[in-house]
């Protein structure tokens, strides 16, 4: 059985310069892995190329999900298949509400999944989504002023993050690509944002953790550890590998 998500030999550029070259990774549903790498080294690169951000230009490879090769396909397609990005800087949306975002979110997936017993054609009722909306911001502890705010306008680097999570407690991703969820953030910040991440994790979700730093993987424990330099996973192993990166530095790595 081949893996939920497959990279093979991933090329991606963005404009003239070729960024990853020869990617090769694989996540299943219930493991938890972390890419680790230097800055510049292309992690968000990984992270856009695999979303399905026009911005970044797949030259070679494929990406499977859940048997099918996604390249080329839309991002809201891939998001339909189960694939979900916490982007490393959320974007602001001013004129929308995050309790508005998220519902048309919800309602466009499940639109397109055809799922049925959610309150029908209209998708999500009102009140099933109060109820998601209300718990999902209570595990993070979210003030409940910022449903009503305008997406990501004006918040703190907290703030967003833990957005970027609820949308991930709600849309129920099967495979999560976490870019630097732990960047912007205090301590504290860090550990509300992973312990939300911890209760999502489980059978049903594979998570791809992006960090520079080992921090955030003292709260989100992954299995799998792949270090990213040169555009290639360059080495890869268990959860000792993060303390020893820590350790040794990303030069270690390159010899
Ligand atoms: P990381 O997330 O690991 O820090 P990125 O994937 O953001 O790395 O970037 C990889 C490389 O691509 C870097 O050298 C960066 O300068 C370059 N890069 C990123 N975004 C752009 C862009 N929009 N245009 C040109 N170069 C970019
Ligand atoms: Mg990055």
């Amino acid at each position: 059985m081949d893996a939920d998500l497959v990279i093979r030999n991933l090329h991606v550029s963005i404009g003239e310069k070729v960024i990853l070259k020869g990617l090769n990774l694989e996540v299943n549903r219930g493991e938890v892995h972390a890419v680790m790498g230097p800055n510049g080294s292309g992690k968000s690169t990984l992270a856009n190329a695999l979303m399905g951000n026009p911005a970044y230009q797949v030259t070679e490879g494929e990406i499977w999900l859940k048997g099918q090769n996604v390249v080329g396909l839309a991002a809201d397609q891939r998001a339909r298949l189960g694939l979900f990005l916490a982007f490393q800087y959320p974007s602001a949306i001013p004129g929308v509400s995050v309790a508005n975002f998220l519902r048309t979110a919800l309602n466009a997936r499940a639109a397109g999944q055809g799922e049925a017993g959610n309150g029908g054609r209209g998708g999500i009722s009102m009140r099933d989504f109060r109820q998601q909306l209300k718990e999902g911001m209570e595990m993070l502890r979210m003030d409940p002023g910022v449903a009503s705010r305008y997406v990501n306008d004006g918040f703190s680097g907290g703030e967003k993050k833990r957005l970027e999570i609820l949308q991930m407690a709600l849309l129920k991703p099967e495979i999560a690509l976490l870019d630097e969820p732990d960047s912007g953030l205090d301590i504290d910040a860090l550990r509300i944002v992973a312990e939300g991440v911890n209760r999502l994790v489980g059978p049903t979700l594979g998570l791809l953790v992006i960090t520079h730093y080992q921090r955030i993987l003292d709260y989100i424990k992954p299995g799998f550890v792949h270090i990213l330099v040169d555009g290639r996973i360059a080495l890869s192993g268990g959860p000792e590998l993060a303390l020893e990166l820590e350790e040794k530095g990303y030069d270690w790595v390159r010899e």
